[in-house]
């Protein structure tokens, strides 16, 4: 089958004729339609520190698809040939003390999929059936195909209330995008946009953030006086990753606020610890998705009115592969689809 595969010590990825994965009996075989690229797979495309330390290569990337079930294993139930299924890209041990519980998302052991296991950059995806989560029909094909970004959005978006909340979120790539669209609809007051990129702060309009800042042209203290806010930001959702957003967000909450962190830092970043220590600021970090409810939740979401579709801006079929990444790399983009069939 036609795979795209990443070979260490190299810039970029290999289009190349691969077996077919192998389908064991708690697996399903996923013919995959339609797939996102993540700026995890650009990082792996441009061979970055963490991609040498963390890729077991040679191997099939990517890990947000929707695809056809094609196949299925013994022992496996309640799932069949041509059911519309995306894949949770965190393949858990199942034995450990937080997946005994139910609280799959904090296995210590989990494996991802593109990156530690073969991924969905092919013709063909296996994944254990505990793994695979049947949309339901109501769910646009290429929303369906972004599930795993979309699920970030919303883990991060609803680790707190957001009703009636003042939001602020640093960082509008396509998963700061979905979540103004997700507190928009949770039914924040205000939600403020913090990004450098101009293309990226259109966007993030377009998806309901009520107001988008260039945080190197105007501070978020006037920002909040032209809102008529007094106190500060109820809520902050990091989802950039840089020092810069993390201190201004800290600098700009509201007593008793609540941070969210998503955004990976790539080093250590010093804050002002007297803020959090003295305005009582909570800090959570977020990883993946809740299994299954954060998959719930979107579902149900894009029942009532939730519209995530426009941060999809480009589309290009499997063997488009290299310009798609340069788009993806250039940062004038939300999501971007590779379709495979
Ligand atoms: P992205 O890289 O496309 O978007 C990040 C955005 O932050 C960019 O548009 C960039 O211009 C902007 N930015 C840079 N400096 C900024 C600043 N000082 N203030 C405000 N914005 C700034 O990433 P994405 O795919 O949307 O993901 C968002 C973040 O979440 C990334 O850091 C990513 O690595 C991380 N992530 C975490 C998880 C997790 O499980 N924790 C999962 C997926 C992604
Ligand atoms: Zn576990």
């Amino acid at each position: 089958m036609r795979a795209l595969v990443k070979h260490a010590d190299e810039i970029g990825l290999r289009l190349e004729d691969v077996p077919e994965p192998e389908v064991g009996i708690n697996d399903v075989l996923i013919r995959v339609e339609r797939t996102g690229i993540c700026g995890t797979d650009v990082h792996i495309w441009e061979w970055h520190d963490w991609a040498k330390e963390a890729v077991a290569t040679p191997l099939v990337i990517g890990h947000e698809f929707v695809g056809r079930i094609v196949a299925v294993g013994s022992n496996v139930s309640d799932f069949y040939p041509g059911d519309r299924v995306s894949g949770e890209g965190h393949v858990v041990c199942g034995r450990c003390r937080h997946c005994l519980a139910g609280r799959r998302h904090l296995c210590a052991n989990a494996k991802s999929v593109g990156v530690q296991r073969p991924g969905a950059f092919a013709e063909l995806i296996a994944l254990p059936m505990a793994n695979v989560w049947k949309q339901w029909d109501h769910v646009d094909d290429e929303v369906a195909a972004i599930f795993d970004p979309f699920g970030n959005a919303v883990h991060t978006a609803l680790s707190t209330e957001i009703l009636g909340e003042d939001v602020l979120i640093t960082g509008a790539g396509p998963i700061g995008c979905m979540a103004a669209a997700v507190v928009r609809h949770a039914a924040a007051r205000f939600v403020v946009v913090s990004e450098p990129n101009a293309y990226r702060r259109e966007l993030a309009a377009k998806l309901g953030a009520t107001l988008v800042v260039d945080p190197r042209e105007r501070h978020l203290h006037s920002v909040q006086e032209e809102l008529g806010m007094v106190e500060g930001f109820d809520v902050g959702l990091e989802m950039s990753g840089h020092p810069d957003a993390l201190r201004t967000m800290v600098a700009n909450m509201a007593h008793g606020g609540r941070i969210a962190m998503l955004g990976i830092p790539d080093r250590e970043i010093a804050i002002d610890w007297n803020a959090v220590v003295f305005d009582m600021l909570t800090i959570r970090g977020i990883h993946g998705r809740e299994m299954y409810e954060t998959w719930y939740q979107m579902s149900v979401m894009l029942q009532s009115g939730l519209d995530v579709k426009p941060v999809i801006t480009h589309r290009f079929r499997w063997d488009s592969y290299e310009e798609a990444f340069a788009v993806a790399a250039s940062g004038e983009s939300g999501k971007i689809l590779l379709e495979w069939i």
